[in-house]
């Protein structure tokens, strides 16, 4: 790869869409895993140029969003103390808890600070001997190795006053639940090429077994997302269930071995509650016993508070694809990125934000037929929201 847009190239774009176009007997629904997916999707509006081939349904890849109100309510609660500083990414910022967020809790004088590495925060601790820092870790598989190696880091140098809210969440069990469930629409899935990069591709060879489902490893650009749909949409055709690896530029199969050593070092595998999804046996990491003296849930007595979701929002719902963003009622009206009921209309890899950002904000009806119609569709949500248009322009969809 020489430069990125090489992977947003209009005319190469327009034939792939082509060709699945002409590969396919009846429309298929795919759901792409990850959050930062569905965002190149809507953005550079794949979905509609797709839509009467393909149905791409938004997948719970977005671990900002599936971060259980619990926890943030914890969070919450943590960085209240006078001793702390909570360190965080900032989309976990705005995310709402059961009464309040983090920004809420920072101006009324919290020490909330944004960081953007674990090791900013382990430098925050060094600095500040005084004070008990505490870094918000969130994530799948992506972020958990650095998060580990800064738990490591901590235990090497002695510090007392480091510790780590640990919420992180692993992608296959995840495909497990929504595989097994009884109201599963899913016909193949586009899986998380940046977390198979830390993880190989091993683990989805049983589940593409066991529930006779296509899993196509997808990078993250227009042309990456084109070429895996493009390979799940022909072993769909074919009858075949198998893993595909559309992400070969930056996916080895057995992933990054120094990196998964380090993750079996620190972590061990947890039942996981998924915000708006529940429980899913074993879908999460928590600190081995050997390092939880740094685990901030050990270390701050904040685990008795009862937390409630609004009754208004639907995003455990967006994020098992049975409903899409803009079919929500609270969607662009109670619920904006202003004023979020849900983590899904926060975070930059939430469903709802992604359909607000890019002007999906009604339901178009019939999907287009062709790519003029598309066009039609992009040119309407463009209205509303301008970046539409510079997005449409990229893949040529508005041409
Ligand atoms: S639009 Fe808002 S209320 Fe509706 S599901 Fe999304 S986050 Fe929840």
């Amino acid at each position: 790869m020489k430069y990125l847009t090489e992977f947003r190239d209009g005319k190469l774009a327009s034939k792939l869409a082509e060709q699945i176009r002409r590969s396919v007997t009846r429309r298929w629904t795919i759901m792409e895993v990850c959050g930062g997916q569905t965002h190149s999707l809507i953005r550079h509006g794949i979905d509609q140029i797709l839509a009467e081939s393909v149905e791409l349904i938004h997948g719970p890849g977005c671990p900002v969003c599936v971060t259980p109100i619990e926890l943030i309510d914890r969070a919450l609660a943590i960085a209240a103390l006078p001793e702390v500083t909570l360190c965080s990414f900032g989309d976990m910022l705005r995310v709402p808890g059961s009464a309040t967020d983090l920004f809420a809790v920072k101006s009324r004088g919290a020490d909330v600070r944004v960081v953007y590495s674990p090791l900013d925060a382990l430098r925050l601790a060094r600095e500040q001997p005084a004070r008990q820092v505490v870094f918000f870790g969130v994530g799948f598989e992506t972020t958990a190795p650095a998060n580990a190696m800064a738990i490591v880091q901590a235990k090497r140098l002695g510090l007392r006053n480091f510790s780590m809210l640990v919420s992180h969440v692993l992608v296959p069990p995840a495909i497990e639940a929504i595989a097994a469930s009884p109201t599963n629409r899913v016909q193949a899935f586009l899986a998380a090429g940046h977390v198979c990069t830390v993880m190989g591709i091993e683990q989805y060879l049983p589940l593409a077994q066991r529930y006779r489902l296509p899993i196509v490893i997808a990078g993250f650009e227009p042309l990456d997302l084109l070429e895996a749909i493009r390979r799940a949409v022909v072993q769909l055709e074919a009858g075949r269930a198998e893993v595909e690896n559309a992400y070969a530029r930056v996916v080895e199969p057995r992933g990054n071995r120094t990196a998964q050593a380090m993750l079996a070092e620190v972590f061990e595998p947890t039942d996981r509650t998924w915000r708006g999804i529940g429980m899913i046996p074993q879908s999460g990491w928590r600190l081995r016993p050997a390092y939880r003296d740094f685990d901030a849930e050990y270390r701050f007595a904040v685990g008795a508070i009862r937390s409630t979701e609004s009754p208004l929002c639907k995003s455990g719902e967006v994020l098992q694809g049975l409903l899409k963003p803009h079919q929500c009622p609270a969607f662009g009206q109670q619920c904006t990125p202003r004023t979020p009921l849900g983590a899904t209309m926060v975070s930059s890899e939430g469903a709802c934000a992604a359909y607000f950002n890019y002007g999906r904000l009604v339901q178009l009806g019939t999907p287009p037929a062709t790519a003029s119609t598309a066009a039609t569709a992009a040119t309407a949500s463009a209205a509303t929201n301008p970046r539409s248009s510079e997005v449409a322009k990229v893949t040529g969809v508005g041409r």
